[in-house]
Protein backbone atom coordinates (compact mmCIF):
# COMPACT_ATOMS: atom_id res chain seq x y z
CA UNK A 1 0.00 0.00 0.00
CA UNK A 2 1.35 3.31 -0.48
CA UNK A 3 2.01 6.05 2.13
CA UNK A 4 -1.74 7.71 1.51
CA UNK A 5 -3.38 4.23 1.70
CA UNK A 6 -1.85 3.70 4.54
CA UNK A 7 -2.30 7.10 6.28
CA UNK A 8 -5.95 6.49 6.09
CA UNK A 9 -6.34 2.50 6.71
CA UNK A 10 -3.36 0.87 7.64
CA UNK A 11 -4.54 -0.38 11.83
CA UNK A 12 -7.65 0.98 10.80
CA UNK A 13 -11.11 -1.76 10.84
CA UNK A 14 -14.82 -0.63 11.56
CA UNK A 15 -14.99 -1.37 15.48
CA UNK A 16 -15.99 -5.15 16.09
CA UNK A 17 -18.62 -4.87 18.46
CA UNK A 18 -20.80 -2.03 16.81
CA UNK A 19 -19.49 -1.50 13.51
CA UNK A 20 -18.64 1.90 14.16
CA UNK A 21 -16.36 3.57 11.07
CA UNK A 22 -14.10 5.93 13.21
CA UNK A 23 -11.55 4.32 16.13
CA UNK A 24 -14.11 4.27 19.59
CA UNK A 25 -12.24 6.77 22.00
CA UNK A 26 -12.06 3.69 24.68
CA UNK A 27 -12.55 6.14 27.98
CA UNK A 28 -11.73 3.16 30.43
CA UNK A 29 -8.95 2.31 32.98
CA UNK A 30 -9.87 -1.32 33.47
CA UNK A 31 -11.79 -4.32 31.61
CA UNK A 32 -13.77 -6.82 33.09
CA UNK A 33 -12.18 -10.46 33.20
CA UNK A 34 -14.61 -13.69 32.82
CA UNK A 35 -12.20 -15.27 35.69
CA UNK A 36 -9.08 -14.48 37.32
CA UNK A 37 -6.67 -13.99 34.24
CA UNK A 38 -9.25 -14.72 31.67
CA UNK A 39 -9.66 -11.74 29.72
CA UNK A 40 -9.91 -10.11 26.22
CA UNK A 41 -6.22 -9.17 25.96
CA UNK A 42 -6.78 -5.83 27.96
CA UNK A 43 -6.13 -5.48 31.47
CA UNK A 44 -5.52 -2.00 32.88
CA UNK A 45 -5.35 0.80 30.68
CA UNK A 46 -1.82 1.75 31.34
CA UNK A 47 -1.09 -1.41 29.84
CA UNK A 48 -2.90 -1.87 27.03
CA UNK A 49 -6.22 0.43 25.49
CA UNK A 50 -7.59 -0.26 22.06
CA UNK A 51 -7.91 3.21 20.73
CA UNK A 52 -4.19 3.11 21.66
CA UNK A 53 -3.52 -0.11 20.00
CA UNK A 54 -5.11 1.20 16.71
CA UNK A 55 -2.96 4.40 16.55
CA UNK A 56 0.25 2.31 17.45
CA UNK A 57 -0.89 -0.21 14.42
CA UNK A 58 -1.29 2.88 12.34
CA UNK A 59 1.92 4.83 13.11
CA UNK A 60 3.73 1.56 12.64
CA UNK A 61 2.94 1.43 8.95
CA UNK A 62 3.45 4.86 8.47
CA UNK A 63 7.22 4.17 9.19
CA UNK A 64 7.38 0.81 7.68
CA UNK A 65 8.88 -0.12 11.04
CA UNK A 66 6.53 -3.75 13.00
CA UNK A 67 5.77 -2.07 16.31
CA UNK A 68 4.89 1.58 17.48
CA UNK A 69 4.94 2.33 21.44
CA UNK A 70 3.15 5.71 22.11
CA UNK A 71 3.88 8.19 24.84
CA UNK A 72 2.34 11.07 26.34
CA UNK A 73 4.55 13.78 25.07
CA UNK A 74 7.45 13.64 22.39
CA UNK A 75 10.08 14.36 25.74
CA UNK A 76 8.24 11.36 27.51
CA UNK A 77 9.63 9.20 24.40
CA UNK A 78 12.60 10.39 24.77
CA UNK A 79 12.78 9.02 27.90
CA UNK A 80 12.05 6.07 27.53
CA UNK A 81 14.83 5.44 24.93
CA UNK A 82 17.13 6.45 27.39
CA UNK A 83 16.19 4.43 29.92
CA UNK A 84 17.56 1.66 27.69
CA UNK A 85 20.91 2.86 28.44
CA UNK A 86 22.68 2.34 31.91
CA UNK A 87 24.87 4.57 34.44
CA UNK A 88 28.16 5.10 32.61
CA UNK A 89 27.01 4.91 29.11
CA UNK A 90 27.33 7.55 26.83
CA UNK A 91 25.00 9.23 24.22
CA UNK A 92 26.50 11.06 20.91
CA UNK A 93 24.02 13.44 19.68
CA UNK A 94 23.65 15.83 16.72
CA UNK A 95 24.82 19.47 18.01
CA UNK A 96 22.24 21.66 16.24
CA UNK A 97 18.41 19.86 17.94
CA UNK A 98 15.08 20.26 19.94
CA UNK A 99 16.05 22.27 22.99
CA UNK A 100 13.84 19.60 24.78
CA UNK A 101 15.85 17.31 24.08
CA UNK A 102 19.40 18.78 25.05
CA UNK A 103 17.76 19.62 28.52
CA UNK A 104 16.62 16.35 28.92
CA UNK A 105 19.89 14.63 28.00
CA UNK A 106 22.13 16.70 29.84
CA UNK A 107 20.04 18.35 33.07
CA UNK A 108 18.29 14.63 34.02
CA UNK A 109 20.30 12.09 32.84
CA UNK A 110 22.91 13.97 33.41
CA UNK A 111 22.54 13.82 37.02
CA UNK A 112 22.06 9.36 36.44
CA UNK A 113 25.46 9.15 34.64
CA UNK A 114 24.53 9.55 31.40
CA UNK A 115 26.93 11.37 29.35
CA UNK A 116 25.75 13.26 26.31
CA UNK A 117 28.07 15.08 23.92
CA UNK A 118 26.71 17.38 21.03
CA UNK A 119 29.12 16.61 17.82
CA UNK A 120 28.90 17.69 14.70
CA UNK A 121 26.88 15.08 12.32
CA UNK A 122 27.12 16.59 8.68
CA UNK A 123 30.11 14.52 7.83
CA UNK A 124 29.22 11.33 8.58
CA UNK A 125 33.21 10.64 8.93
CA UNK A 126 33.07 13.21 11.97
CA UNK A 127 31.14 10.62 13.54
CA UNK A 128 33.43 7.69 13.18
CA UNK A 129 36.04 9.72 15.32
CA UNK A 130 33.35 10.94 17.50
CA UNK A 131 32.88 7.43 18.99
CA UNK A 132 34.34 6.03 22.37
CA UNK A 133 33.80 2.91 24.04
CA UNK A 134 31.52 4.21 26.24
CA UNK A 135 29.07 5.18 23.10
CA UNK A 136 26.06 3.61 23.29
CA UNK A 137 23.21 5.23 21.97
CA UNK A 138 23.93 8.08 18.50
CA UNK A 139 20.88 10.78 18.61
CA UNK A 140 20.46 11.87 15.32
CA UNK A 141 17.40 14.87 14.31
CA UNK A 142 16.96 16.26 10.95
CA UNK A 143 16.21 18.59 9.45
CA UNK A 144 17.74 20.08 12.68
CA UNK A 145 15.35 22.32 14.93
CA UNK A 146 16.19 25.27 14.39
CA UNK A 147 19.28 25.01 11.93
CA UNK A 148 17.68 23.14 9.47
CA UNK A 149 20.90 21.00 8.76
CA UNK A 150 20.67 17.53 6.99
CA UNK A 151 22.03 14.63 8.65
CA UNK A 152 22.84 11.77 6.35
CA UNK A 153 21.00 8.82 8.36
CA UNK A 154 22.19 5.62 5.81
CA UNK A 155 26.08 6.79 6.63
CA UNK A 156 25.62 7.29 10.17
CA UNK A 157 23.76 4.64 10.87
CA UNK A 158 26.05 2.01 9.06
CA UNK A 159 28.70 3.51 11.37
CA UNK A 160 26.74 3.11 14.24
CA UNK A 161 25.70 -0.39 12.98
CA UNK A 162 29.61 -1.62 12.58
CA UNK A 163 30.02 -0.37 16.50
CA UNK A 164 27.32 -2.34 17.69
CA UNK A 165 25.89 1.30 19.06
CA UNK A 166 22.20 1.52 19.15
CA UNK A 167 20.43 4.81 16.43
CA UNK A 168 17.69 7.27 17.32
CA UNK A 169 16.76 9.64 15.12
CA UNK A 170 14.10 12.23 16.00
CA UNK A 171 12.24 12.34 12.96
CA UNK A 172 9.88 15.22 14.28
CA UNK A 173 10.25 17.70 11.46
CA UNK A 174 10.30 15.64 8.27
CA UNK A 175 7.24 13.68 9.67
CA UNK A 176 6.40 10.16 8.17
CA UNK A 177 5.81 11.21 4.97
CA UNK A 178 9.09 12.82 4.16
CA UNK A 179 11.59 10.86 5.44
CA UNK A 180 11.45 7.12 6.91
CA UNK A 181 14.74 6.33 9.12
CA UNK A 182 14.04 2.99 9.58
CA UNK A 183 14.66 1.75 6.19
CA UNK A 184 17.67 3.54 5.81
CA UNK A 185 18.89 1.75 8.51
CA UNK A 186 17.90 3.39 11.92
CA UNK A 187 16.93 1.00 15.00
CA UNK A 188 14.36 3.81 16.76
CA UNK A 189 12.29 6.60 15.24
CA UNK A 190 11.29 9.10 17.21
CA UNK A 191 8.35 11.46 16.91
CA UNK A 192 6.84 14.58 18.81
CA UNK A 193 3.47 13.26 17.32
CA UNK A 194 2.74 17.01 18.47
CA UNK A 195 3.66 18.46 15.40
CA UNK A 196 3.05 17.30 12.08
CA UNK A 197 1.55 13.91 12.65
CA UNK A 198 -1.26 15.62 15.11
CA UNK A 199 -1.56 18.58 12.91
CA UNK A 200 -3.95 21.25 14.54
CA UNK A 201 -2.31 22.35 17.19
CA UNK A 202 -4.78 20.70 19.59
CA UNK A 203 -3.14 17.55 21.41
CA UNK A 204 0.58 16.67 22.46
CA UNK A 205 1.87 12.85 22.28
CA UNK A 206 4.77 11.33 21.77
CA UNK A 207 5.68 7.85 19.68
CA UNK A 208 8.29 5.62 19.28
CA UNK A 209 8.73 3.22 15.67
CA UNK A 210 10.99 0.15 16.06
CA UNK A 211 11.27 -2.79 13.87
CA UNK A 212 13.12 -5.16 16.10
CA UNK A 213 10.73 -7.53 18.52
CA UNK A 214 13.00 -7.03 21.31
CA UNK A 215 13.47 -3.54 20.97
CA UNK A 216 9.57 -3.47 20.52
CA UNK A 217 9.31 -5.27 24.02
CA UNK A 218 12.10 -3.69 26.03
CA UNK A 219 10.23 -0.18 24.95
CA UNK A 220 6.56 -1.33 25.33
CA UNK A 221 8.17 -2.74 28.86
CA UNK A 222 9.09 1.00 29.51
CA UNK A 223 6.13 2.19 28.56
CA UNK A 224 3.99 0.24 30.80
CA UNK A 225 6.55 0.08 33.86
CA UNK A 226 7.08 4.06 33.90
CA UNK A 227 3.86 4.87 32.89
CA UNK A 228 3.58 7.79 30.34
CA UNK A 229 1.12 7.01 28.42
CA UNK A 230 -1.27 8.99 26.54
CA UNK A 231 -4.83 8.88 27.09
CA UNK A 232 -7.33 7.35 24.59
CA UNK A 233 -8.55 10.77 23.35
CA UNK A 234 -5.27 12.18 22.74
CA UNK A 235 -4.87 9.05 20.60
CA UNK A 236 -8.02 9.82 18.78
CA UNK A 237 -7.25 13.31 18.37
CA UNK A 238 -4.15 11.74 16.65
CA UNK A 239 -5.30 9.63 14.52
CA UNK A 240 -7.38 11.93 13.20
CA UNK A 241 -4.87 13.93 11.88
CA UNK A 242 -3.14 11.18 10.87
CA UNK A 243 -6.01 10.98 7.68
CA UNK A 244 -4.80 14.21 6.45
CA UNK A 245 -0.93 13.95 7.00
CA UNK A 246 0.07 13.65 3.57
CA UNK A 247 -2.15 16.54 2.31
CA UNK A 248 -0.88 18.67 5.27
CA UNK A 249 2.96 18.05 5.01
CA UNK A 250 2.48 18.44 1.17
CA UNK A 251 0.93 22.00 0.83
CA UNK A 252 2.86 23.17 3.92
CA UNK A 253 6.58 22.06 1.54
CA UNK A 254 5.34 23.88 -1.34
CA UNK A 255 4.29 27.01 0.56
CA UNK A 256 7.87 26.87 2.26
CA UNK A 257 9.84 26.33 -0.94
CA UNK A 258 8.15 29.31 -2.66
CA UNK A 259 8.57 31.90 1.21
CA UNK A 260 11.98 30.30 1.52
CA UNK A 261 12.65 31.81 -2.22
CA UNK A 262 10.82 35.15 -1.34
CA UNK A 263 12.98 35.40 1.69
CA UNK A 264 16.44 35.03 -0.11
CA UNK A 265 15.55 37.64 -2.56
CA UNK A 266 14.12 40.04 0.15
CA UNK A 267 16.71 43.20 0.36
CA UNK A 268 16.35 43.13 4.39
CA UNK A 269 16.87 39.36 5.00
CA UNK A 270 20.35 37.84 5.65
CA UNK A 271 20.64 34.16 5.10
CA UNK A 272 17.79 31.97 4.90
CA UNK A 273 18.15 28.13 5.97
CA UNK A 274 16.37 25.88 4.28
CA UNK A 275 17.36 22.21 2.53
CA UNK A 276 15.97 22.57 -0.70
CA UNK A 277 18.16 25.81 -1.98
CA UNK A 278 20.93 23.99 -4.44
CA UNK A 279 23.42 25.47 -2.38
CA UNK A 280 22.38 24.42 0.67
CA UNK A 281 25.23 22.42 2.41
CA UNK A 282 22.64 19.05 3.31
CA UNK A 283 20.82 19.57 0.29
CA UNK A 284 21.91 16.52 -2.21
CA UNK A 285 21.47 14.34 1.08
CA UNK A 286 18.01 15.84 1.62
CA UNK A 287 17.45 14.76 -1.63
CA UNK A 288 18.48 11.23 -1.61
CA UNK A 289 16.35 10.66 1.73
CA UNK A 290 13.14 12.96 1.89
CA UNK A 291 10.69 13.06 -0.29
CA UNK A 292 10.26 17.08 -0.34
CA UNK A 293 12.33 19.61 1.47
CA UNK A 294 10.08 19.98 4.67
CA UNK A 295 7.61 23.10 5.61
CA UNK A 296 10.17 24.82 8.05
CA UNK A 297 12.43 27.76 7.07
CA UNK A 298 14.66 29.77 9.27
CA UNK A 299 16.03 33.49 8.69
CA UNK A 300 18.54 36.06 9.82
CA UNK A 301 18.06 39.65 9.18
CA UNK A 302 20.43 41.79 7.44
CA UNK A 303 20.78 44.19 10.38
CA UNK A 304 21.25 41.74 12.52
CA UNK A 305 19.07 43.70 15.19
CA UNK A 306 17.12 42.34 17.84
CA UNK A 307 14.81 45.17 17.60
CA UNK A 308 13.96 44.67 14.20
CA UNK A 309 13.72 40.77 14.87
CA UNK A 310 11.39 41.04 17.74
CA UNK A 311 9.46 44.09 15.35
CA UNK A 312 9.01 41.18 12.66
CA UNK A 313 7.94 38.31 15.03
CA UNK A 314 5.60 41.33 16.81
CA UNK A 315 3.85 42.42 13.79
CA UNK A 316 2.72 39.68 11.57
CA UNK A 317 -0.70 38.83 11.56
CA UNK A 318 -1.33 35.18 10.09
CA UNK A 319 2.00 34.16 11.21
CA UNK A 320 1.24 33.49 14.96
CA UNK A 321 4.23 34.16 17.51
CA UNK A 322 4.30 30.90 19.06
CA UNK A 323 6.22 27.93 20.49
CA UNK A 324 5.68 24.59 17.99
CA UNK A 325 5.15 23.51 15.03
CA UNK A 326 3.91 21.53 12.04
CA UNK A 327 0.10 22.30 12.71
CA UNK A 328 -2.48 23.76 9.57
CA UNK A 329 -1.69 27.34 10.86
CA UNK A 330 1.61 29.37 10.45
CA UNK A 331 3.79 30.18 13.38
CA UNK A 332 6.85 32.38 13.57
CA UNK A 333 9.14 32.15 16.51
CA UNK A 334 12.47 32.99 17.91
CA UNK A 335 14.43 30.15 19.13
CA UNK A 336 17.37 31.99 21.28
CA UNK A 337 14.57 32.95 23.87
CA UNK A 338 11.45 30.56 22.99
CA UNK A 339 12.41 26.55 22.02
CA UNK A 340 16.09 26.95 22.46
CA UNK A 341 16.43 29.44 25.38
CA UNK A 342 17.87 26.12 27.54
CA UNK A 343 20.58 25.71 25.33
CA UNK A 344 23.85 27.70 26.52
CA UNK A 345 24.34 31.15 24.05
CA UNK A 346 27.44 30.05 23.78
CA UNK A 347 26.77 26.58 22.22
CA UNK A 348 23.45 27.94 20.28
CA UNK A 349 26.04 30.42 18.53
CA UNK A 350 28.76 28.02 17.85
CA UNK A 351 25.99 26.42 15.70
CA UNK A 352 24.93 29.65 14.00
CA UNK A 353 21.58 30.43 16.16
CA UNK A 354 22.16 33.82 16.05
CA UNK A 355 20.03 36.21 18.65
CA UNK A 356 18.21 37.03 16.17
CA UNK A 357 17.31 33.80 14.30
CA UNK A 358 13.67 33.91 13.68
CA UNK A 359 12.07 30.25 12.54
CA UNK A 360 9.26 29.99 10.63
CA UNK A 361 6.58 26.76 10.57
CA UNK A 362 4.71 26.92 7.50
CA UNK A 363 1.30 26.23 7.44
CA UNK A 364 -1.25 25.55 4.67
CA UNK A 365 -3.15 28.68 4.16
CA UNK A 366 -3.13 30.21 0.64
CA UNK A 367 0.68 31.19 -0.01
CA UNK A 368 -0.51 34.46 -1.26
CA UNK A 369 -1.50 36.02 1.96
CA UNK A 370 1.13 34.26 4.18
CA UNK A 371 4.07 36.45 1.64
CA UNK A 372 1.87 39.17 2.30
CA UNK A 373 1.64 38.62 6.07
CA UNK A 374 5.88 38.71 6.13
CA UNK A 375 6.16 41.53 3.49
CA UNK A 376 3.87 43.74 5.51
CA UNK A 377 6.21 43.08 8.61
CA UNK A 378 9.39 43.09 7.20
CA UNK A 379 8.70 46.24 5.64
CA UNK A 380 7.96 47.99 9.47
CA UNK A 381 11.73 47.87 9.82
C1 LIG B 1 8.63 19.40 20.11
C2 LIG B 1 9.75 18.52 19.81
C3 LIG B 1 10.12 17.49 20.70
C4 LIG B 1 9.42 17.28 22.03
O1 LIG B 1 8.13 16.84 21.87
P1 LIG B 1 6.95 17.17 22.93
O2 LIG B 1 5.77 16.48 22.31
O3 LIG B 1 6.81 18.65 23.00
O4 LIG B 1 7.36 16.58 24.22
C5 LIG B 1 11.17 16.68 20.34
N1 LIG B 1 11.85 16.86 19.19
C6 LIG B 1 11.53 17.83 18.32
C7 LIG B 1 12.31 17.98 17.06
C8 LIG B 1 10.48 18.70 18.61
O5 LIG B 1 10.19 19.68 17.75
Amino acid sequence: MKFATRAIHAGIEPDPSTGAVMTPIYQTSTYAQTSPGEHKGYEYARTQNPTRSVLEKNLAALENGTDAICFSSGLAAQDAVIKLLSAGDEVLAVNDLYGGSYRQMVRVWGQWGLKSRFIDMYTAANVENEISPATKLIWIETPTNPMLNIVDIAAVCAIARKHGILTCVDNTFASPYLQNPLDLGADIVLHSATKYIGGHSDVVHGALIVKDAGLAQRLHFLQNACGAVPGPQDCFLILRGIKTLHLRVQRACENAAVIAQYLAEHPKVGKVYWPGFPMHPGHEIAKKQMRMFGGMVAFDLKSNSLEDATKVMSSTELFTLAESLGGVESLIGHPASMTHASIPREDRLKVGLTDTLIRLSVGVEDVEDLLEDLDNALSGI
